[in-house]
């Protein structure tokens, strides 16, 4: 048993002053004011000296970290990416595979399938998701174009069976089959995102029409507003923004969107349909230098030229294309994501964790079982400082980070 005391609990709506959480065999007992929790006997106690106490983050788009790169398809891979995001505050992940072969997608596949039931200090396994290689060359920004294709359902299909724990495919749904993949995906209960997508207004209806209800890295990747003659045609970006039926998730490193835009994004879709990704690569919690993502190079650095509404802050890294025309994912982990939005975005604490653990969680199918502090679900904790510094994350009530 597991008692968190003398925290700041933040429920999705409020925070609790001096709460505790109790947590009994990796599940959630009892959450509340620290007077109303009585210490069961031989209970481990960790005093959170004032500091907050969140629900776990977790991180449905992720390509790597620590050096551990999913695409790199070992079981060592998979573990050094969840460890380095669980010093991130993170306890439970998506590994995201990306566009390549898919006898290179499935062995990925097979890694992340050998972790599961593993022993390890790291944020948890909860499924996986496929980014590509369904895209459009058009919107193929850090996708390696060589491997993008159309859709082809007689393929997917065996890898959706034999992986069943795939929770969400990143797909563009104006290509030939990618409908009908919609369709497939939503009987499957798996999340179909609109991803790396050149498609118009109509184009969108129809996706949603056909079972897509998510869209990947809103801005990055989809095409926006064209004029044809006299008429605007709105792209993805817009039908994002304006179709209630569809989620999204921001790219929140403090590079990706500057906080205007993230500011648009939340007014338009509201902060319940919005959640917020690193889309971090292997280099992500390592030092700055040039890195490799699937056979494109990429540089490490937190240069940024003065006239850009993002600021340089020393030490936020970011990750580009090696001629740095483009972003290449991230560098970023859960805790840069948090602080993206309390200190660019200016959202309250409260809001900008219920990005990153009960909105995510609702988008992938998660919510009856985590993303808030509620007895009965996983004992996945996160304890950070006002600076958004991580302290402590508890796995199914494990420590399997603390800060030094
Ligand atoms: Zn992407």
């Amino acid at each position: 048993m597991l008692l968190i005391r003398n925290g700041r609990v933040i429920t999705p709506i409020r925070v609790i002053d001096r709460g505790a959480v109790l947590i009994e065999d990796g599940i959630i007992r009892s959450v509340g004011p620290e007077d109303d929790i009585t210490t069961p006997a031989g209970a481990e106690v960790i005093d959170a000296g004032g500091a907050y106490v969140s629900p776990g983050f977790i991180e449905t788009h992720l390509h790597g970290g620590g050096g551990g790169d999913i695409m790199g398809a070992t079981t060592e891979d998979i573990i050094r990416c969840a460890q380095a995001h669980a010093r991130g505050g993170v306890t439970a992940m998506l590994p995201t595979t990306l566009a390549a072969p898919m006898e290179a997608i499935v062995r990925a596949l097979e890694a992340i399938e050998s972790v599961q039931g593993m022993e390890y200090e790291g944020a948890a396994i909860v499924g996986a998701h496929l980014e590509g290689p369904y895209f459009n060359l058009a919107q193929a920004g850090a996708q390696n174009p060589e491997f993008i294709k159309n859709p082809n359902l007689e393929e997917i299909v065996p890898i959706l069976d034999r992986f069943p724990f795939i929770r969400r495919v990143s797909a563009a749904p104006e290509l030939p089959g990618a409908l009908e993949l919609g369709q497939e995906l939503r009987r499957r209960g798996i999340v179909a995102s609109i991803a790396h997508s050149d498609a118009t207004y109509d184009d969108v209806i129809k996706a949603v029409e056909n079972g897509y209800t998510h869209a990947t890295h809103v801005f990055s990747g989809m095409s926006g507003l064209r004029r044809i003659n006299a008429y605007r045609i709105s792209g993805v970006i817009e039908s994002v923004l304006v179709i209630d039926e569809l989620t999204t998730e921001m790219i929140a490193d403090g590079h990706h969107l500057p906080p205007s835009l993230m500011r648009l994004v939340i007014k338009a879709k509201g902060l319940n349909q919005v959640c917020v990704t690193t889309d971090a690569m292997a280099a992500a919690g390592l030092d700055p230098g040039s890195y490799e993502l699937y056979g494109l190079k990429v540089v490490v650095e937190d240069d940024v030229a003065p006239e850009f509404e993002v600021k340089r802050r020393p030490g936020n890294y970011v990750a580009k294309l090696a001629d740095r025309s483009a972003f290449a994912s991230s560098v970023a982990t859960m805790d840069q994501a948090v602080r993206t939005m309390t200190e660019l975005v200016g959202l309250s604490v409260v809001d900008a964790v219920k990005m990153a653990t009960l909105i995510p969680a609702r988008i992938h199918g998660m919510a009856h079982e985590r993303g808030m502090l509620v007895p009965g679900f996983a004992g996945d904790v996160t304890v950070f400082d006002d600076g958004i510094q991580v302290q402590k994350t508890i796995v199914g009530g494990k420590v399997v980070y603390s800060r030094s």
